[in-house]
């Protein structure tokens, strides 16, 4: 214990700097402890970083939940000079940027926007930059890394960075041994495996150089090389003789869902899968973009159609990579239920295809190359077959011969294990603890990334499992399901959640906080808006429940969501229309949730839980028979304002909040989860609300996470009345008695909550316009 907190104290320091030849030399010469350790971590690239950050997230959940902590000790095993960043992201690679937008290489599945958080408060400088240099990702997976050893150190882990060269890897009992190239040995519990790198030498500047690849890693190198001022000529050398298509701004696909429900239908049946995929690709492409794929069949000049490209990303979003960006988390799931054979057929023949569309270049990256094929410095030439003839490097391409000193291998990651260099990987393949996958790298568990008992594989050497590996992430999807396995947690099953949402204030701001976190654990939210059928008050009579309503109702509905419209504001709360456009989520507003209607968005869409925050329409028998087959669930939330008021009416200490089934017509059913929640009654109402109405957002998430996980929900215990009644007359004349209506008679605070939670920086405009609204109530 002494000597890994020495370890510990000295790895602080030194990544205060994050030198490379210092940080190794705080590793290289510590001994291995004896010990068996929980995980053991090979190679400190991205992956490796992402399944630490995510082990350490679970220990914490685990100590909030009062859970015994299943993780002790953590080492990670690098031989490169730095740990975190791997070989894309080091401070070697400073002009270089990154190829997909920020907002896609966060570190954690569930905020994928923390690397822009951190980009703006760190430097300032690069706010509006959507692409920053890789060293600059590099900085911040370093600053992560950082950030994991006070975590680990402050949850008692044991997490130790290790310089050293893993040459074998072998199960024994319950533990493996992890061999270093230097004889040092360790024993773990569960080890996670990362895909071995290579570097390229130095070069010439004014030396021709051939680039076997025409795709992004050979876009980066062609640019690299440029940046540190190689004059000479630079061949991209590929069969097709394409460039990658050109990144446009990125914008949301408002059919996204379309591509989840494929998702569900082909697992559902898998026969067949491929020709369904294939027509539903085809007819999402049609409907929404205008792509003309025709070129994929002719011969293009690359000057020319790269011109085209970036002009066209110039004019804003492509709508079929916008379908395309959808897709991301999907393929894999498509690309699991196909044979075989499909999987190999799809390679042969699209492989080369999807790739120029699927990794398409930056805009800034794309000026550069097309400056460099306009100046005749880059060309790209047609071809494969580059001969060593002892002092040169030779291609005949189109008739002409081409011969030159240097070539650099950049047609991406080696994916065929027989080809891959790594003593690592060709023992455990020799052992048999790994197994080749005839797609390209190793098998692993789809959902767990299991190798064997107690082995992980992440990153690039999935390729034949999950098809798309190479991207920041799926890299964090995947180091979260390992995570996961690792702690004994299983599988989370990513859920189509129905939310049916009521009319008023407080369901409202829940489903602001419900969608994001929904989505951010892979889940896919669909809000469904019955119309109000019990709230409609054609006079103002009664008086105070008309007023009631008003404010706790339709402010929001007539005034806030027609004010705000889709326009995103930067407000802690959205209204549906605006997360419907931020996010691509399905939102429909309808009459009769007992209608066909409402019927077949369930069932064409897969929906596995429906939720009902206040609304208080019936829900009919075919609605509750689809909720019936196990793994499925409907129920609702008795949350916020009305339990509130019950309570503090009847002088209660706390506030009940139920969760139960909806097993009838009027919505009743068994009692999932209580929570009582303590009510000040020297505060008014709206206070109380506003400070317990999170714990049903906590409520909902809790039971989604429980479905997703285990396939079903508790079992109800008793039966809970669903309170679809609103307050009664005299029930409001005892809350005025009492003082106790909304915020205590003064308007002001209800009208200061609204304008708080959405108008972001239009305060002034969106109070003006509620105030417009309250004097045409008040005059009437
Ligand atoms: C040039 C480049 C640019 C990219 N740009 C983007 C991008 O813009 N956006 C995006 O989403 N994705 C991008 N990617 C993909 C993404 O970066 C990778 O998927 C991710 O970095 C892979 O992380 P990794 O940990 O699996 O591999 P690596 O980052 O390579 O890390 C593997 C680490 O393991 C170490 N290692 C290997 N074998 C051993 C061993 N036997 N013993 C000890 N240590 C070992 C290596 O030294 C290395 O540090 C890019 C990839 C590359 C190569």
């Amino acid at each position: 214990m002494s000597s890994s907190r020495t370890l510990l104290e000295r790895t602080v320091n030194t990544l205060g700097h994050c030198d490379a030849a210092e940080y190794a030399g705080a590793g290289e010469q510590e001994a291995l402890t004896k010990e068996v350790i929980d995980v053991a971590v090979i190679g400190g690239g991205v992956c490796g970083l992402a399944v630490i950050l995510q082990l350490i997230e679970r220990v914490k959940d685990e100590r909030k939940e009062g859970k015994k902590q299943s993780i002790g000790s953590i080492y990670i095993i690098e031989k490169g000079g730095v740990i975190g960043t791997g070989l894309a992201y080091s401070e070697a690679c400073t002009g270089s940027i990154i190829d997909t937008h920020a907002s896609t290489m966060g570190p954690c599945p569930i905020n994928p926007m923390k690397f822009v958080g951190w980009l703006q408060d760190n430097n300032p400088e690069l706010r509006k930059v959507h692409f920053p240099t890789r060293s600059e990702y590099g900085r911040y997976l370093r600053e992560l890394l950082k950030e994991a050893i006070v975590d680990a150190k402050a949850l008692n882990i044991d997490f130790r960075t290790i310089h050293g060269n893993v040459i074998n890897a072998t199960r024994q009992n319950q533990t493996t041994e992890v061999v270093l190239a230097d004889g040092r040995k360790l024993h773990a519990l569960n080890v996670v495996c990362p895909w071995p790198v290579e570097k390229f030498g130095v070069i010439e500047h004014e030396a021709p150089v051939f680039i076997m690849g025409s795709r992004l890693t050979a876009i980066d190198v062609a640019n690299a090389l440029v940046e540190h001022g190689h004059t000479g000529k630079i061949y991209m050398i590929s069969r097709s003789r394409r460039l990658p298509k050109v990144q446009g701004p990125p914008a949301e696909y408002p059919y996204r869902y379309q591509l989840h429900s494929l998702a569900r239908e082909v697992e559902d049946r898998p026969v067949s899968a491929w020709i369904r995929i294939a027509c539903e690709f085809e007819d999402e492409m049609e409907d929404y973009s205008d792509a003309d794929f025709s070129e994929l069949t002719r011969d293009v000049d690359p000057l020319q159609m790269l011109k085209a490209d970036i002009a066209e990303a110039e004019k804003g979003p492509i709508r079929w990579q916008v379908v395309l960006n959808a897709m991301k988390a999907l393929v894999e799931r498509y690309w699991s239920v196909l044979t075989l054979d499909e999987k190999t057929q799809f390679l042969k023949e699209n492989g080369s295809k999807w790739m120029t569309y699927r990794h398409a270049i930056p805009l800034e990256n794309a000026r550069k190359i097309l400056a460099g094929l306009e100046k005749g410095q880059l060309v790209v030439l047609q071809g494969e077959n580059v001969k060593w003839s002892g002092d040169s490097f030779n291609l005949k391409s189109n008739g002409k011969e081409y011969r030159v000193k240097y070539l650099i291998e950049s047609l991406g990651q080696e994916y065929d294990t027989t080809h891959i260099d790594s003593p690592l990987l060709q023992s455990m393949l020799k052992s048999r603890q790994l197994a080749h996958n005839p797609l390209g790298g190793v098998d692993v568990d789809f959902n767990t990334l299991k190798a064997t008992e107690g082995l992980y594989v992440i990153g690039s050497l999935t390729k034949g499992v999950h098809f798309y590996t190479s991207a920041i992430d799926r890299n964090v999807a995947h180091a979260a399901r390992v995570a996961d396995n690792i702690v004994g947690l299983p599988f989370r099953r990513p859920l189509h959640v129905a939310l049916f949402v009521g009319t008023d204030l407080f369901s409202n701001l829940m489903v602001s906080r419900l969608v994001p976190e929904l989505l951010g654990q892979g889940h896919l939210p669909f809000l469904i808006l019955p119309a109000d059928l019990i709230h409609v008050y054609p006079t103002k009579e009664p008086y105070k429940l008309a007023e009631l309503t008003f404010w706790e109702r339709d402010v929001l509905q007539k005034v806030v969501i027609s004010f705000l419209g889709s326009s995103q504001v930067s407000s802690e709360f959205a209204t549906v229309e605006q997360l419907k456009e931020k996010y691509a989520i399905m939102v429909d507003r309808i009459e009769n949730i007992s209608s066909p209607h409402c019927h077949s968005i369930l069932k064409d869409n897969y929906i596995d839980l429906g939720i009902n925050l206040r609304s208080y329409q019936e829900f009919d028998h075919v609605i509750r028979d689809h909720f019936q087959p196990r793994g499925r669930a409907i129920v609702n939330l008795e949350a916020g304002f009305l339990p509130t008021l019950r309570a503090m009416m009847n002088g209660k200490v706390a506030a009940t909040y139920t969760l139960h089934y909806i097993d009838d017509e009027d919505s009743d059913g068994g009692i999932i989860d209580v929570q009582t929640l303590a009510i000040d009654h020297s505060q008014h109402m709206l206070w109380n609300v506003q400070n317990n109405y999170g714990k049903g957002v906590e409520m909902v998430m809790a039971a989604v996470e429980k479905l997703a996980r285990f396939g079903s929900l508790p079992a109800g215990d008793g039966v809970s009345m669903c309170s679809s009644d609103f307050l009664t007359k005299e029930d409001l004349d005892i809350c005025v008695e009492t003082g106790i209506l909304l915020e205590g008679r003064d308007r002001s605070k209800v009208k200061k909550l609204l304008v708080d939670c959405f108008s972001g920086d239009r305060k002034k405009e969106l109070g003006a316009a509620i105030e417009v609204a309250e004097l045409a109530w008040y005059d009437m």
